[in-house]
């Protein structure tokens, strides 16, 4: 069998469980799996690239054969640099799809040789993402439920409900 390493690239901003559930069934999945945080100037995330890659270390921390990078260029040419074959996405609904299947194909004419698989969710976070969970921290609710104890220190920080 080959060394499959899997790159699981997003914004991660931050990074939930609903993530780090994709994660942890990669990591049973392949060789390796590198999380790649993208710089995403343009969709002007809440957090700078360094603290979602800090966030994202501290989620996956003891998972073995995981690794989170940041990358600021052409995710075809960032898995290539990184020697791999796979892109995972997480599938949370059928509303995911148009897009994530837009950017597969894309993919695909840039890197023909990389194949991206898809990999859903444990239920409980089927509804979950970065943006609800910033929402309701802004709105003094409590995230601890959906996101590492780390991210809710700093949502609560930033909320300025920091003890
Ligand atoms: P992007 O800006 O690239 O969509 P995200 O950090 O929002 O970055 O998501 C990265 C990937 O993780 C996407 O494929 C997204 O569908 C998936 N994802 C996000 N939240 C969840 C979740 N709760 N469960 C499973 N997959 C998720």
């Amino acid at each position: 069998m080959p060394h499959i390493t899997a790159i699981y690239p997003g914004t991660f901003d931050p990074i939930t469980h609903g993530h780090t559930d994709i994660v942890r069934r990669a990591a049973r999945l392949f060789d390796r799996v590198v999380i790649a945080v993208a710089a995403n100037p343009d969709k002007g995330p809440a957090f700078p690239l360094e603290t979602r890659v800090a966030l994202a270390e501290e989620a996956v921390k003891g998972i073995e054969g995981v690794e989170v990078r940041g990358f600021d260029v052409l995710l075809a040419r960032f898995v290539h640099a990184q020697g791999a074959n796979v892109i995972l996405r997480g599938l949370r609904a059928v509303s995911d799809f148009e897009h994530e299947f837009q950017l597969a194909a894309m993919n695909r004419q840039l890197a023909p040789e990389v194949e991206t698989l898809f990999l859903t969710p444990a239920e409980e976070y089927s509804f979950v993402s970065s943006s609800l969970v910033r929402e309701i921290a802004r709105l003094g609710g409590d995230v601890s439920k959906f996101v590492s104890p780390g991210v809710a220190r700093i949502l609560a920080e930033q909320n300025g409900l920091g003890h």
